[in-house]
């Protein structure tokens, strides 16, 4: 039970893997500066290089080297520098969306194997609940890339711009958990556990846009490129090998995630642009702090006999998050009631013909388990 909870953890820590910055894989437009800074430097000893005097008692070939290295290091570190949507922070990012892409779904493969049998099919309520709802924040999430121009998920053509996302993969996986993740390559899992504190379709809404937030925002890349092996590794890898297959093969996804540290910057801005994600979706915004104040108040009388929600175990306190969100919601509520709210009244009028149909044409609960018993996560369909 423990290393199942180490897993999910692991999983949900490295799940801060998204990704969206305005110059995917090079940053150019940083360069200039950096040119001029670390130029200028160099410049100012570099111009007398026939007659080059000792600098504090150091002979040139010690400090020359120095400072050509610090100029390539710097060099390097604008080079791959970019700059998360919405908040606008500046990260390092090294490894490419591609490779992020390859390892996330190599993970995909394995997670696939180790939850046979526990995955609902896609005909479940929940399967179809949980599609139906990411599928409206993942066009979101598309649009918003477009408005903020997040390039790895855009691509410039001649006459348009083409999305270029790898199409969402849903999974409901049978589990006490509460818990759902992300990988890079944009597969969601969601443990039926969450059910418990996640009771209408806004509220599902909340988790699965900080969830493919974390995919916008490339966390699992910036969490690879902080890692100096990883990175080490990657750049040297792909030197002989640009596919980054090669990568793949020397370090397994799975143990790679593992390793890497939470990030509570990261979780933060998943959760504020997961709420921008859902509010240009139509779903109430307000629901957010809904799922986090019952899982809150799970955490807080949970005891022994029912454990913490996952969910929250990994990510920032339950205070500061609900706090936080206080400060998100006034501008998210402008999206969902701009057009005086008929948008969103539109929206959400197909939203409930949707829910009536699948409730029509819907596949039938699994059978309760054994384990299902009194007050158990629910196994069935959500709500
Ligand atoms: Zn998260």
């Amino acid at each position: 039970m423990s290393n199942k909870n180490q897993q999910y953890r692991a999983r949900n820590n490295f799940l801060s893997n998204a990704n969206p910055s305005r110059s995917s894989s090079k940053g150019n437009f940083l360069l200039p500066n950096a040119a001029q800074k670390f130029g200028g430097r160099a410049g100012g000893a570099g111009g007398r290089s026939s007659a080059v005097p000792p600098l504090f008692g150091l002979p040139p070939y010690i400090w020359m080297t120095a400072g050509g290295t610090t100029l390539a290091l710097g060099y390097v570190y604008f080079s791959y520098l970019e700059e998360v949507p919405l908040t606008h922070r500046k990260r390092w990012i090294a490894t490419s969306p591609q490779l992020e892409k390859q390892l996330g779904d190599q993970e995909y493969r394995n997670l696939l194997r180790q939850f046979q049998g526990k995955i609902l099919p896609p005909s479940h309520p929940a399967s179809r609940t949980v599609e139906r709802v990411g599928s409206r924040i993942a066009a979101s999430a598309l649009q918003f890339a477009k408005e903020q121009n997040v390039q790895h998920m855009i691509r410039s053509r001649a006459n348009s711009n083409q999305t270029q996302v790898p199409p969402f993969t849903y999974t409901v996986v049978r589990s006490e958990q509460a818990n759902a993740f992300v990988l890079p390559g944009n597969h969601v899992f969601v443990m039926t556990g969450l059910f418990r504190y996640v009771r209408d379709e806004d509220e599902l809404a909340s988790v699965l846009g900080h969830e493919t937030a974390h995919n916008v925002a490339r966390h699992a890349g910036e969490k690879m490129s902080g890692s100096a092996v990883v990175n080490l590794l990657a750049r040297l890898s792909l030197l002989f090998d640009p596919s980054g297959v090669a990568l793949t093969l020397m370090l397994p996804a799975a143990a790679l995630f593992r390793e890497l540290p939470h990030s509570r910057t990261q979780e933060t801005e998943a959760d504020q642009i997961g709420v921008h994600l859902a509010a240009s979706a139509c779903y109430d915004p307000r629901a957010s702090k809904r799922v986090f104040a019952a899982m809150k108040q799970g955490a807080d009388t949970g005891g022994k006999q029912q454990q913490p929600p996952e969910f929250l175990s990994t990510h920032p306190s339950h205070e500061s998050r609900i706090s936080n969100f206080d400060k998100w919601i006034p501008d998210a509520m402008r999206l969902f009631e701009s057009d005086g709210g008929e948008r969103c009244r539109r929206v959400r009028r197909d939203m409930a013909l949707a829910r009536q149909h699948a409730a029509r044409g819907g596949g039938r609960s699994p059978p309760p388990t054994a384990s299902n018993s009194t007050s158990g996560p629910d196994y069935g369909s959500p709500w």
